[in-house]
Formats: structure tokens, C-alpha cells, sequence
């Protein structure tokens, strides 16, 4: 078998300015997959600019950057020879700006998300069964012979405990729990960065959580639980929108619910139409990745988002043949309930 992460470790090496970049809304696994990657890229004197279309969540600027993050390629001293796409599963999702450089900087595509089609124009490395693209990075620190220390080991930890649930999710496995185990062995202190991540709210925060429970919808008989976060609620309790990063794992939380969904009113398109932000969750073989697919977005089996054109009503009213359509096809396998393949909808 080829050594991947040492292939990937070799094109570094031959690259100087180097950009790091990742997904737009970046989660932990987003952010600390490309701090580690740049720690790394440090360690080997390379020249390295991180990118973010919309920035790094407030909630992780403890972890020490290795480099300026941009959020516009405008004003770049001088284009990079290389850029890295770290847990982006379509280049769209680096934002335009980005994707476009794709056409004349080579690019090397590391990620874990199914359906990622392969854009890195020098090297694709998918693969579905990582935890994480932490972890991936994690291999490709080492074949590079970088100490997995320091900001690195953090970043690696907070990309892991993102994408795993803490280690919780199907997502948890041997690799990840072998890659915390090493970050432990090389002195990492877990508990100090699971205090930077855990109790870091604010008031607004809590009161947001407070709400969002509160107003949660319980649909389907207890299958489907449903958060809606306007922006006039955040708004009125001073929150931001990185403070409902988490929650639709808290709807997921009820025994009965088999899919729960947070949908967030986001700002309008260019055609100043209502746009929401969908965030979906599930356990075991219930897939929302097919629901999200529906509506041009994707993810994983059991964490899935996209971004619909509509109002957060219509968005839950236009989702939820699909949403049922994953307990019962399940049932359907399992034999609970006959078929009735009329009262399923078309999955294209
Ligand atoms: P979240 O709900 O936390 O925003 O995202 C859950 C998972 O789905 C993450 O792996 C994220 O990368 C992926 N995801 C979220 N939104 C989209 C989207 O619009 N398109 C694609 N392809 N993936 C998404
Ligand atoms: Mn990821």
C-alpha cells in the first residue's frame, strides 16, 4: 500500500508559500486541521498564510495562530505556489474567492467528507473513514517528523473532540483514539484544553441555550426535534451566531428523537431573498447526509448542513417529507412497517 500522509508530506516539502485554508464557518475540525497544518509548515521554516472565508469562531481564538489569517485573497504580497483545502467537501465551500485561485495555484485536497469530488488539482486524499481531518493532518505532522507538541498537539485535540462528539460519535475510531493517546504521551494537557473549550460561554450564551430549549419543537411523534434561531432573538439577547454552534447536538439528546434539525436565519442572499441555515443531526444508520444532499448540500451519514433559499418555516415545511423519509426507511429495512413506496419521497 502507498504511504499517503508521506506523499503528501514530500509535496510539501517541495512548496514554499503555502496556503492553508478551509471551509467557510469553519467548525473545531476546520480550524484546528489547518493551525496544526501550520504549525507544521513552521517547524519547516515554510512561508505559511492561513485563509478563511468568514474567519475563525471567537470561541477558538486561544488556540496561537502559526500565521495572518485572510479573509480576502486582495491584497496577497505575492501568490502562493501552493494551497491546501483542508475538511472542505466541495471547493465552492472555500468561498469565490478562494475556489478561483484553484484554476491557476496547484492544490492538494485533504478531507474526510463522502461525495468530496476530488478538486485538488495536484493531490486528492478522501477519505471518508477518518474521524476527522485533524487526524489526517495528525499523519501527515508525522510523516514530516514534526513533534506533535505545543499549539499543534491543541489544535490536532480540538479538530478531534469536534468531529468525534468527544470521542462519542460512529466517528470514533481506533485511529483517533491512538493519534489522543500519542498527543497525550507528548505531554498535551487535556483537561486545560478542555476547559478553554467547554467553559468559555458567555451570558448571552446561556440565555440563547435557555430559550432554544425552551421554544424546541418535538414533531413527528418525538422523532424530529426542531430548533429556529431568528436573528431578532439573537439580536435581543446580544448573542452572536457562533454561540448556537452545539445546540443541535442538545435536540439530538431526547430518547425519542431520531433526527434533529437547527435551522438559523441567515442573512439574505444578493437577491435579497430569506435564506436559512440548516443544521442536521442523527445517530447511527438514520443518514441526514441525504437529506442535506437534497438541497445542494452535504456532510456526513449522521452530521449534515446546507443553506436554503427560503424562510426558516418554509425550510422546516419543505424538508420534512425528506427528514421522515430516513426513520422510515429504516423501519422499512428492519421490516417494522410495510413498504409503501408512494408515501416515499423521490430520492434522486
Ligand atoms: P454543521 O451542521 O455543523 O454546519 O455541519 C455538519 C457537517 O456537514 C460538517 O461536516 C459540514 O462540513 C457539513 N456541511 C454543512 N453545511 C454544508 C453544505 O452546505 N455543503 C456541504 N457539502 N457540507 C456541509
Ligand atoms: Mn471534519
Amino acid at each position: 500500500m502507498s504511504n499517503v500522509p508521506a506523499e503528501v508530506a514530500e509535496l510539501l516539502r517541495r512548496h514554499d508559500r503555502i496556503l492553508v485554508a478551509a471551509h467557510a464557518n469553519p467548525d473545531g475540525d476546520a480550524v484546528g486541521a489547518c493551525v496544526a497544518l501550520g504549525w507544521a509548515l513552521r517547524e519547516l521554516d515554510k512561508n505559511v498564510l492561513l485563509y478563511n472565508a468568514t474567519g475563525f469562531p471567537e470561541y477558538l481564538s486561544w488556540l496561537r495562530l502559526p500565521s495572518p489569517l485572510l479573509a480576502s485573497l486582495d491584497r496577497l504580497p505575492a501568490p502562493p505556489d501552493l494551497v491546501v483545502a483542508l475538511d472542505c467537501g466541495e471547493a465552492k465551500r472555500l468561498g469565490s474567492d478562494l475556489s478561483s485561485l484553484l484554476n491557476s495555484v496547484p492544490s492538494i485536497n485533504i478531507d474526510h467528507h463522502p461525495g468530496n469530488p476530488a478538486y485538488g488539482s495536484l493531490y486528492n486524499w478522501v477519505d471518508p473513514g477518518m474521524s476527522s481531518t485533524g487526524e489526517m493532518v495528525g499523519m501527515v505532522a508525522g510523516a514530516l517528523g514534526v513533534p506533535l507538541t505545543g499549539v499543534l498537539a491543541e489544535s490536532l485535540y480540538v479538530a478531534l473532540v469536534s468531529d468525534t462528539g468527544s470521542f462519542a460519535y460512529d466517528s470514533t475510531t481506533p485511529g483517533s483514539l491512538r493519534l489522543a493517546a500519542s498527543l497525550t504521551e507528548q505531554g498535551l494537557n487535556v483537561s486545560a484544553v478542555r476547559a478553554r473549550l467547554d467553559n468559555s460561554w458567555s451570558e448571552p450564551k446561556l440565555r440563547l441555550w435557555g430559550r432554544l430549549m425552551q421554544e424546541a419543537r418535538l414533531l413527528e411523534d418525538g422523532r424530529l426535534a426542531a430548533g429556529l434561531v431568528s436573528r431578532a432573538l439573537l439580536d435581543e439577547l446580544g448573542a452572536a451566531r457562533e454561540d448556537c454552534e452545539g445546540f443541535v447536538e442538545q435536540l439530538r439528546r431526547v430518547s425519542s428523537v431520531r433526527v434533529a434539525v437547527m435551522l438559523r436565519e441567515a442573512e439574505p442572499d444578493a437577491d435579497g431573498r430569506a435564506c436559512t441555515r440548516v443544521s442536521l443531526r442523527s445517530s447511527g444508520a438514520d443518514d441526514v447526509r441525504a437529506v442535506a444532499a437534497q438541497f445542494g448540500g452535504g456532510g456526513h451519514k449522521n452530521a449534515a448542513g446546507a443553506t436554503l433559499p427560503l424562510d426558516m418555516e418554509r425550510a422546516l415545511t419543505v424538508m420534512l417529507p425528506y427528514i421522515r423519509h430516513v426513520w422510515s426507511r429504516d423501519d422499512m429495512r428492519a421490516g417494522r412497517i410495510p413498504p409503501c413506496p408512494s408515501a416515499a419521497p423521490r430520492v434522486v
